[in-house]
């Protein structure tokens, strides 16, 4: 079994917002101790936090000790600055209609214009044409696209309500993307 992740991307947050945001949620999850406060090698080859005491306001489902706990890729990592928080082959739905599929023709170009910069760039749905600026797709595995990331990794379902928490504390809007290796 490889390796899992869940990453709550901040579709809102600015380039020049993103390294402050992100260590107001490092001392707001340390404060609830869902993580530790030091960072380790637990992100597989990155710098991470580990699972602190209080980990599971975080998570979803029963209470039995996790196996998370005891591996050594357990890790928060936050990232900062433009990225694409991608996951394997992915799956959208169309607002307009209805339509759930996984992205093809076209996506890598526009992946690639909003990496090089372009905050509008729109994917056009396959069934219906309708464009979409890539930031606004969702569906049941979305790609995430933006400034600040906060990469679980091997953790237990994250809880929609702690995802609701983080949006309404900051008044962005958070996306779940879930993938593994
Ligand atoms: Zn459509």
């Amino acid at each position: 079994m490889g390796d899992s992740f869940q990453i709550i991307v901040d579709r809102d947050a600015s380039a020049d917002e993103a390294p402050r945001l992100a260590a107001e949620v490092h001392d707001w999850l340390v404060a609830r101790r869902i993580i530790e406060g030091g960072l380790t090698d637990s992100a597989l080859g990155n710098l991470g936090y580990r699972p602190g005491l209080g980990y599971r306001a975080a998570v979803a489902g029963p209470d039995e000790e996790p196996g998370f706990l005891s591996l050594l890729t357990n890790g928060l990592q936050i990232e900062v600055g433009r990225t694409v928080f991608h996951t394997i082959g992915g799956e959208l739905a169309c607002r307009a209609c209805g339509a759930r599929f996984e992205p093809e023709d076209g996506w890598s170009e526009a992946v690639d214009d909003w990496y090089s910069g372009n905050d509008g760039a729109e994917f056009g749905c396959p069934n219906c044409g309708k464009p979409e600026r890539l930031v606004d797709w969702n569906g049941e595995f979305p790609w995430g696209f933006g400034n600040l990331g906060f990469k679980f990794w091997n953790w237990p379902p994250l809880s929609g309500r702690f995802i609701q928490d983080m949006a309404e504390k900051w008044g962005h809007r958070m996306l779940l993307v879930r993938g593994h290796l």
